[in-house]
């Protein structure tokens, strides 16, 4: 199986998976920073975490999924990429479950209403050099334009998204870059 294969059945399906250039982005960043572990909330189909484990054979992936179709059609792909060893799929809600290892990195790509429900989660599974990342952080542009959105659902999750870049501006234990790439991405890191 190719890895277009997967984004083409995403596309077909309307499963959200993350832009290319921030997929690249993270992946030349793990690999410039040796991460060996990644946690991912937020499964999906597999796509960013096949993405992930490519980079180098030593790196290994537990990513949690909470829609049960989603986490087969996950299982499937990574079985056909050979990636089974290294990628471990919990098919559980991430907000329910403990985990008790520490990883290098730790991203953040499910529920965007949760992402400080989700950082407060996890922040202590990250070792103290390593790294938090988020996706979706313009959530396509319209976290810019908050006036012009009509839909009170989506002004909701804008509303979370903006209190989760506060978050991370204000948190005085931790230091962030904001990328301006793909969808916006978040670089967090214990300060020192
Ligand atoms: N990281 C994937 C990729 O780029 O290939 C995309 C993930 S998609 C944007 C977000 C996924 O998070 C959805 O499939 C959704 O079902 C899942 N999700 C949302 N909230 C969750 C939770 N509390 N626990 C586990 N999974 C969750």
């Amino acid at each position: 199986m190719r890895i277009e294969e997967i984004e083409q059945y995403a596309q077909a399906n309307n499963v959200p998976i993350i832009e290319r250039d921030s997929i690249e982005y993270i992946q030349n960043y793990i690999k410039e920073n040796n991460i060996k572990t990644i946690l991912e909330i937020g499964t999906a189909i597999g796509y960013s975490a096949i993405m992930m484990a490519s980079v180098s054979p030593d790196i290994k992936v537990t990513t949690i999924e909470r829609d049960e179709d989603r986490y087969n059609k996950a299982l499937e792909n990574i079985k056909a990429m050979n990636l089974e060893d290294r990628i471990t799929v919990l098919g559980v809600d991430a907000l329910d479950t403990n985990i008790y290892d520490k990883f290098d990195m730790l991203f953040i790509d499910a529920a965007k209403s949760q992402y400080i429900n989700f950082f407060e989660k996890y922040k202590d599974n990250v070792n103290d050099n390593g790294v938090i990342v988020t996706d979706n952080l313009h959530f396509h542009g319209l976290v810019d334009k908050y006036d012009e959105i009509t839909s009170r659902n989506v002004k909701g999750i804008v509303r979370k998204i903006t209190n989760y870049i506060s978050y991370l501006k204000d948190n005085e234990e931790y230091v962030t870059e904001f990328i301006d790439l793909g969808d916006g991405i978040s670089i967090t890191k214990k300060n020192h």
